[in-house]
Parts: C-alpha cells; structure tokens; sequence
C-alpha cells in the first residue's frame, strides 16, 4: 500500500528539524510514501524547506494562509515567485477563506486569495484551499478564477451537495481525521458517495487525530487509520482505495511517472 499526505503542518509537529526528519521516517515505515509539507506564512515555508532537504518522500506548497491576512510578510508575492521554483515544491497554499476566525476582514482574504490563485496560474501550480464557513464565496471565486492546474479542497468540511457543486470544477476533495469522528455524518457521506478518482486524504497534523489514535498529537504516521475508516464507510477494499487516492495524488501534484 502507498499512502501520500496531502497536507502536514510538519513544522508546528515539531520545530526541530531532527524531529522534522525522524516523522518523515516513520511516515514511510507506515507506507506513508509522499508528504505534502504546508506552512502558513512564507517565513516557515523556507525553514522547512531547508530542514528537509534531504527528506526524499516530502513535496511542498508554498503560500500565505488567511491566518497571516494582516501581515503576509514583505513582497511575499516575489517570494512565492522564487520559492516555488526550488526543488519538489508542487502547489500553492495554504491559501483560502477562513469566515469563523475572523481573520482581517473578508475584502482582504478575498484579495489575498485571488492573488494567490493568479499567482499559481502564473507557476502552473495547483492550490490548497482552506475553507472555514466560507464555502459559498469559495465555491464562487473557484467557478470564476480556478487556475488551470486546479485545486484541492482541503480538510474537506461540507456536504455531500456542496461536494457536488465543486466536483463540476477541476478540484479534488480531501479527508482529514475528522473523517473518522463519529458527530461528522456530513463529511462521512461525502466521502462514501463521491466519485473516488477525485478523492485525496491527509493528516492536517498535528491537528484532528484520528479517532483510533485519540489523546495523542497527529502526525503523518496515523494516516493509514484514515484511509481504512473511508474504506471501511464505502465498503471497498482499503488496497483498492489506497491505489486510486495514491494515483490521484500524482496526478494533482504533477507526479505521475515520477516516484
Ligand atoms: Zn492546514
């Protein structure tokens, strides 16, 4: 079985970089085979970077999260620019809409996100999108400005009829741990009924550990739990699964033939 994290905060796990590297071991020991390492703001995205070099199963995003809407570091444009042509950086992000924190104000994430979408147009990069009570403007602005690359809806947190709307667009949906929560019956029908050729899954460590390994801090290594819970929900073989959500990852990252 090959399993590829499509999101990690691999950073906020741990900020040493020999801690960094020991969970991209582990994570391959668990068949977790690729990780796509996020930050939030540019800053981290260049330490990160620098602390796994040598790491072979880790990819990047580099962007400015709505976290970081009032201060997205000096020209972070230029540096998204530069950042993104060093090595296996594969998207743009964290990037999107967070309603609920109240980060800035809507017109300034709304910019900060178009900006961003233009920019991963300009690197033909796909984004990783965060969406918090947002999902009507998100839905809008991707019908409207999606890059030709596309898009990951990531943390997937809506329903089965906004999965369907999105899914008219080229995006892939992808489950966190919270997949496996049992008060999370929206998410978990999504997952069962959409088409699985457009299905990602990722830890969102250190963030929304999977039920079986409650109490402790997620990371990379637990992910297999969260692909046995979706296989067990659409009643599929999880070696079936686990093929065609790796496959899908290639594929959104520009993978394919690759590792
Ligand atoms: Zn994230």
């Amino acid at each position: 079985m090959k399993l590829f994290d499509t999101h990690s905060h691999m950073s906020l796990i741990h900020d040493d970089h020999i801690e960094q590297l020991l969970l991209a071991q582990e994570a391959k020991r668990e068949n977790v085979l690729g990780i796509l390492s996020i930050t939030n703001n540019i800053q981290d995205f260049f330490v990160v970077h620098e602390n796994l070099k040598t790491a072979s199963n880790i990819y990047y995003a580099i962007g400015v999260s709505p976290s970081e809407v009032s201060h997205p570091g000096r020209d972070w444009e230029q540096k998204v620019m530069q950042g993104a042509l060093l090595d296996r950086v594969v998207a743009i992000g964290e990037t999107g809409l967070d309603y609920e924190k109240k980060y800035g104000d809507k017109k300034s994430q709304i910019d900060l996100f178009l900006r961003q979408l233009e920019l991963a147009g300009r690197l033909n990069l796909p984004v990783v999108v965060h969406n918090r009570g947002a999902g009507e403007d998100v839905l809008s602005i991707l019908r409207d400005k999606l890059p030709s690359r596309g898009a990951i809806l990531h943390c997937y947190s809506e329903d089965v009829a906004f999965a369907h709307k999105a899914l008219d667009l080229n995006v892939y949906i992808s489950f966190a741990g919270n997949v496996t929560y049992r008060n999370a019956r929206s998410i978990q029908e999504t997952a069962i009924e959409m088409p699985l050729d457009r299905m990602l899954i990722e830890s969102e460590s250190p963030f929304l550990i999977p039920s079986e390994h409650r109490g402790k801090r997620n990371k990379p290594s637990y992910l297999p739990s969260t692909l046995y819970h979706i296989a067990e929900l659409r009643n599929e073989d999880p070696e079936k699964v686990a093929d065609q959500v790796w496959e899908n990852s290639l594929s959104v990252f520009g993978l394919t033939g690759k590792i």
